[in-house]
C-alpha cells in the first residue's frame, strides 16, 4: 500500500459525460509493447480542455483521463523500448503519428498518412486517449521529447502553448524577414508566447491588439507596439507603421467573425494569415482581381499543432532561455477549481496541474 490507495491505483480527471469532468480513482495503465509508462510531473490545462468539458469536442469519448499538455518522468518501458531509460525527464508530442509514412519521413508529423483520417488529426492523449491529468500515464516511446533539466511545470506547457504558436510562425518563414511588421489578435496564452517566439526568432516588427490592457501589460517586453480593438486610429498606426503596405503577417488567436475581417483589412499583398484561435469565424473566399477586400497573394489557413522538429525547436528556445511562459499552479486535487478559474478567465499564462 502507498499512501490511501493501492499500487495500481491512481488519481485523475475524468470526462464522464457533457459538462461533467470529475477528479476520479483511477486504474494505473499498464505499458504495452512500444510504449513507456510515465510519472507525470506536470499537466498543463488549456482551453481545449475546458472544451472538452463543455462536450464542445466530439472526439472526445466518456471516460476519458484529460491531458494533453505531458512532462513526466520515465518509470517503465514496455517491450522493445530501447531508446529511453528510467529517470528520463520528457515531454509527450501532443500528435501521435506513426513516424514512418512518407509525411512522417518529411519531418511534417502532424500530417501523418496512416493516422488519423483526411478531416482528423493523429491521435492526441487527453482528447482522443487517455492523457496526463493523472499520476501517470502511458505513451509510444516515438512521441517522446527529452527535457534534459528544463522545469517540467514550463516543459508540459510547451508542447502546445509553444508548439502551436512556433509551427505557425515557422509557416510564414517568407514574410517573416527583418523590417517586416507582424500584428498578434489576441497575447493571452499562446498570444503572448508567439510574441516570445517571433521576438527571439526574428526581426519582424511585433504589433500586439487585445481587448484586455493586462494581457496586453504582460506581453510588452516583447512588443514594439500594443493597441486596444477600441483604438479609433488601429487600421491608420498599422498602415503607418507599414509605409502604407499592411501588415506581413497577421497571428489571430481569436478567430471569430470581427477579427477574420480585421485580419484581411491589416494584412498586406503576399502577407500570411494563420488563424490559430478557432472561435468558428468565418471569411469569404472570393476569386476575383477587383474590389476583392483581401489582397492578392495573402495566404489564410488554420494550422494544426506543429511537428516534431517543431517540439525540438521550443523546447531549446526554453531551454536558452529566449522563451518564457508565465505560468500559475494547481494541484491536480484541484483541478475542477482550475477548469472553473480558466473558464472564467482568472488565470494569469498557462494552468499547469502538478500531481
Ligand atoms: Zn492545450
Ligand atoms: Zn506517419
Amino acid at each position: 500500500m502507498e499512501g490511501q490507495h493501492c499500487n495500481h491505483s491512481m488519481q485523475g480527471v475524468q470526462l464522464l459525460g457533457p459538462g461533467n469532468v470529475q477528479l476520479a480513482t483511477l486504474q494505473r495503465p499498464e505499458v504495452k509493447a512500444g510504449e513507456v509508462l510515465l510519472r507525470v510531473l506536470a499537466a498543463g490545462l488549456c482551453q481545449t480542455d475546458v472544451h472538452i468539458r463543455s462536450a464542445a469536442d466530439s472526439r472526445t469519448p466518456d471516460g476519458t483521463t484529460l491531458g494533453h499538455e505531458i512532462a513526466g518522468e520515465v518509470i517503465e518501458l514496455g517491450a522493445g523500448v530501447t531508446q529511453w531509460r528510467r529517470g528520463d525527464r520528457v515531454v509527450v508530442h501532443p500528435c501521435w503519428s506513426c513516424g514512418v509514412c512518407a509525411a512522417c519521413l518529411a519531418g511534417r508529423q502532424n500530417a501523418c498518412r496512416r493516422t488519423g483520417s483526411r478531416l482528423s488529426p493523429p491521435p492526441t492523449p487527453g482528447v482522443t486517449r487517455n492523457g496526463g491529468m493523472a499520476e501517470y500515464v502511458c505513451a509510444p516511446a516515438s512521441a517522446l521529447m527529452s527535457i534534459g533539466e528544463l522545469d517540467p511545470e514550463v516543459a508540459a506547457t510547451l508542447t502546445d502553448a509553444a508548439l502551436t504558436p512556433y509551427h505557425a510562425i515557422r509557416t510564414c518563414a517568407e514574410q517573416l524577414y527583418p523590417g517586416s511588421t507582424t500584428v498578434i489578435i489576441g497575447v493571452g496564452g499562446l498570444g503572448n508566447l508567439a510574441a516570445q517566439i517571433l521576438r527571439a526568432t526574428s526581426a519582424t516588427k511585433i504589433v500586439a491588439i487585445d481587448t484586455s490592457s493586462e494581457a496586453l501589460d504582460a506581453a510588452r517586453p516583447w512588443l514594439d507596439v500594443a493597441m486596444q480593438p477600441s483604438d479609433t486610429d488601429l487600421i491608420d498606426r498599422v498602415m503607418s507603421l507599414t509605409e502604407g503596405c499592411g501588415a506581413d503577417v497577421v497571428l489571430d488567436f481569436v478567430g471569430n467573425d470581427a477579427t477574420l475581417k480585421l485580419d484581411a483589412t491589416l494584412v498586406c499583398r503576399a502577407g500570411a494569415i494563420r488563424v490559430v484561435g478557432l472561435s468558428g469565424g468565418t471569411y469569404p473566399f472570393v476569386a476575383r482581381s477587383s474590389n476583392n477586400p483581401l489582397p492578392r497573394g495573402v495566404t489564410m489557413m488554420c494550422p494544426y499543432g506543429g511537428t516534431y522538429g517543431d517540439l525540438a525547436a521550443v523546447i531549446a528556445l526554453a531551454q536558452s532561455g529566449a522563451i518564457k511562459p508565465l505560468i500559475t499552479r494547481f494541484a491536480l486535487h484541484d483541478a475542477l477549481n482550475a477548469f472553473d478559474a480558466l473558464q472564467a478567465g482568472r488565470i494569469r499564462g498557462r494552468a499547469v496541474l502538478i500531481p
